[in-house]
């Protein structure tokens, strides 16, 4: 049997230690948390995801426990639509109700343990590294020059027991912040982000949600509404990091997914999405080649795809949480929902 070490039982390495062929491979998941986490909000699952959670085998009860995202709003911060995204068969899946799954496709025999790893494990064989955006793993092999680099951005997140109506639904652009919102399994989740100097670690969230009341108090009823009922216990708040561009994915028999990889601003909700990606890839190619090869042809088919989309992540949110560019970003947003409307009534008046 070839041994692989996974470093981290997040998304990423979940869904790796999920497809691996059991007859081929001794898998060991090494993951510092000792429970999975209770407090999460919803990912957007777009269609790539779909698939891979088809591969594991949960889409269908994945499915069942999220709600479709139906259609959104690119709104101003009074909440006035200025573009509305419809989010076809997309779903937005708690990451505890995500985490959950994954977990319970994982096989038997699969070697678990718990605590944190300092350094690449010391054994001859493949090492995965899924550790996320501060991946241990990607220091050893990459060198320091390899760490995460902080953003200017907080993101606040959390969830609230009831529904969010499709008038409100989607993401409000204001000076430096923005806001968002749509519906999770039993309610809604919303996320807000901007520019702050609090932290990297330990923010306390009770001091960000009333930081957050003040900053969004001039933003739509709907936005002030949710932050009112919104609770410290329910929330989640982080400084925003991602990882540098990497030239290659694979470094000898270390290999990175997830956002070991590729973290990236969550901007566009594809972080999660990828992950999963990467590791039904990753298993295929290990489970049908020779490791060299496969490691070869996983490198290729993800390292520029996940770059091209963190530039792409970066490039939004410049537009999204624009400061000084904000009013000529709103005046070209009008002008395009004028022109879109005036067509509208246009095709109106032919037909
Ligand atoms: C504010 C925000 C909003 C987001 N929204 C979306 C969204 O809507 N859609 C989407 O697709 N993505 C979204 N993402 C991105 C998504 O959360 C990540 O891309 C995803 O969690 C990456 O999964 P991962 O398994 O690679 O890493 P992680 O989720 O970070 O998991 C890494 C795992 O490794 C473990 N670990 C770390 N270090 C060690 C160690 N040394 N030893 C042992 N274990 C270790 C950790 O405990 C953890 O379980 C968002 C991210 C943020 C910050």
């Amino acid at each position: 049997m070839e041994t692989i070490s996974i470093v981290g039982g997040g998304i990423a390495g979940l869904a790796l230690a999920a497809c691996l062929d059991p007859a081929r491979f001794q898998v060991t998941v090494y993951e510092k948390r000792p429970e999975l986490p209770t407090v999460g909000t919803a990912l957007g699952m777009w269609p790539n995801a779909q698939r891979a959670l088809d591969r594991i085998g949960v889409l269908g009860a994945a499915r069942a426990v999220s709600p479709v995202i139906g259609s959104g709003s690119v709104r101003n911060a009074a909440g006035e639509p200025w573009v509305t995204v419809d989010g076809g068969e997309m779903f937005g899946i708690s990451r505890i109700d995500l985490l959950r799954l994954l977990d319970s496709a994982v096989p038997g025999t699969v070697r678990r343990l718990t605590g944190q790893v300092q350094a690449l494990p010391a054994d001859d064989g493949l090492v995965v590294g899924a550790d996320g955006v501060h991946s241990v793993i990607r220091r050893a092999a990459w060198g320091a020059r390899s760490a995460a680099t902080l953003t200017p951005y907080l993101a606040l997140r959390g969830t609230l027991p009831f529904p969010v109506t499709p008038d409100v639904v989607g993401e409000y652009w204001g000076r430096g912040d923005l806001f968002g919102m749509a519906a999770s399994n039993g309610g809604m989740f919303w996320y807000a982000s901007y520019r702050s100097g609090r932290g990297p670690y330990g923010i306390d969230s009770t001091a960000v949600l009333e930081e957050a009341r003040e900053r969004f108090a001039g933003h739509a009823q709907a936005v002030r509404e949710v932050l009112a009922a919104a609770t410290p216990e329910a929330c989640l708040v982080q400084r925003i990091w991602t990882a540098p561009g990497l030239h290659s994915f694979v470094r000898g028999r270390t290999v990175l997914i997830g956002d070991a990889a590729h973290a990236m601003l969550p901007t566009l909700g594809r972080g999660a999405c990828e992950s999963l990606v990467d590791a039904v890839t990753l298993a295929d190619l290990l489970n049908t080649l020779p490791e060299d090869q496969a490691l070869r042809a996983y490198n290729r088919q993800r390292r520029l795809r996940t770059r091209a989309l963190s530039l792409a992540s970066s490039a939004l949110g410049r537009v999204a949480l624009a400061e000084g560019a904000q009013p000529l970003r709103d005046r070209l947003l009008n002008l395009a929902r004028r022109r879109k409307d005036r067509a509208a009534v246009g095709r109106g008046s032919t037909a």
